[in-house]
């Protein structure tokens, strides 16, 4: 790969229960510093290719039965989700995650279990997740399962952050939260990306607001990537337009 390719996907396959074959050759590639989005409607595989890259398949009973995945030009389907964290490599699953009998500070330190900080460490990196989320030290000594939506999702995202990534996977941070909010949480993506090199792989089912955040998108359609493009080429596209775009 191109030295400055963080993420190469390649071909690749996914299969489910031994027979239903859900990613039928997905390529995509994930540029240094950039916010790549993964669209197309509900079920497409946006959340298996995700699972793929982070080697969370196995839980789900699926596996990568074709194909290559790189980072940084090392081939990572054999690494446990661990030890991709330790490379840099952090996936914020759909549904938030949040542990909710934990407070939301409680939630952020568990992200840093894979680092080596000292107690000076582990406050640094609280305090740097602060500056993006001021939400969330106003929140901090509150249970996450009685936090709003909107909370949950900047704790997700918070708690990535304090593994220290390079790369973050972000699966439908739109889901179940009001417009506003969205916006909210994708100016932070961008802030982080701008201000902290983090790369992004984003999967989202709301076209609209991924396009109007990201560098580049790639369009799954029953498992297969249908049309991919700088976002702004995209989002002025016919097809994605109709299809994508909503009637407005
Ligand atoms: P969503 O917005 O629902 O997350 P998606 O684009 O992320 O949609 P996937 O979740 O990747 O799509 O699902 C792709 C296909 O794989 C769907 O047809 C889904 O039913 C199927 N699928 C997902 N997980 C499993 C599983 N554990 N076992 C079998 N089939 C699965």
């Amino acid at each position: 790969a191109a030295p400055d390719i963080l993420l190469d996907v390649n071909g690749i396959e996914v299969i489910y229960n031994h027979v239903i074959l859900v990613l039928k050759g997905v390529s995509l590639r994930v540029p240094q510093g950039r916010i790549v989005a993964l669209l197309g409607a509900n079920g497409a595989g946006k959340t298996t290719t995700l699972r793929a890259v982070s080697n969370l398949l196995k839980g789900e009973r699926g596996e990568v039965t074709k194909g290559q995945i790189q980072y940084r030009g090392e081939r990572i389907e054999q690494l446990t989700p661990a030890a991709l964290v330790k490379r840099g490599v952090v996936q914020v699953m759909e549904g938030r995650h949040c542990f909710a009998h934990l407070t939301i500070e409680e939630n952020l330190l568990t992200g840093a279990y894979t680092r080596k900080l000292d107690r000076g460490g582990v406050q640094e990196a609280l305090e740097r997740v602060y500056q993006y989320f001021p939400r969330l030290k106003q929140r901090r000594g509150s249970q996450a399962g009685y936090t709003s939506g909107g909370e949950q999702q900047m704790c997700a995202i918070g708690r990535a952050l304090m593994a220290d990534p390079n790369m973050i996977l972000l699966d439908e941070p739109s889901m179940g939260l009001a417009p506003q909010i969205v916006e909210e949480i994708f100016e932070i993506v961008r802030d982080l990306n701008q201000r902290e090199r983090v790369s992004f792989l984003l999967a989202e089912q709301n076209t609209n607001i991924a396009l109007r955040y990201a560098d580049y998108g790639y369009i799954l359609e029953n498992g297969r990537v249908m049309m991919d493009g700088e976002a702004s080429v995209l989002a002025s596209n016919e097809d994605v337009k109709e299809f994508y775009l909503g009637i407005s």
